[in-house]
């Protein structure tokens, strides 16, 4: 799959180092990071290297790439000892509450009250 960057993103920015980021994950075509303000005990963000504006931008040919962010979700859920359940989340569009124009899937658990909506 052909890499894209864009120099303006802050998530490109963290999938090359130059801010860093607390990742928990990393391989050919993801990264997973902490959430710099979680909203749940833990809160993960699970990200293609490649730039992606958001999931309203994916196409037939990102389906794999697709599925492997969903997959990942519930194994680094487990990991982050996210135990009992989790969400998964993806803000698209400005009425979707998007604020960064990376794709990202939200993976959101932990011990409640941090219950929300
Ligand atoms: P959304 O675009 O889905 O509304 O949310 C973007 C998420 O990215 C927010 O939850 C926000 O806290 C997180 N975020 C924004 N900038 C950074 C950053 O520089 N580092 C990390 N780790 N998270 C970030
Ligand atoms: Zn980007």
């Amino acid at each position: 799959m052909t890499m894209h960057s864009d120099p303006d993103c802050i998530f490109c920015k963290i999938v090359s180092g130059q801010i860093p980021a607390d990742k928990i994950h990393e391989d050919d075509e993801l990264i997973a990071f902490r959430d710099i303000r979680p909203a749940a005990p833990v809160h993960l963000l699970i990200i293609p290297k490649t730039h992606i504006a958001g999931l309203a931008d994916t196409e037939a040919s990102h389906e794999a790439l697709l599925g492997r962010m969903m997959t990942l979700a519930p194994r680094l859920a487990r990991e982050q000892g996210a135990l009992d359940g989790f969400r998964v989340v993806v803000n698209t569009g400005r009425d979707g509450g998007q604020e960064v124009y990376h794709l990202h899937l939200h993976v959101m658990g932990g011990p409640r009250p941090w219950k929300h909506g």
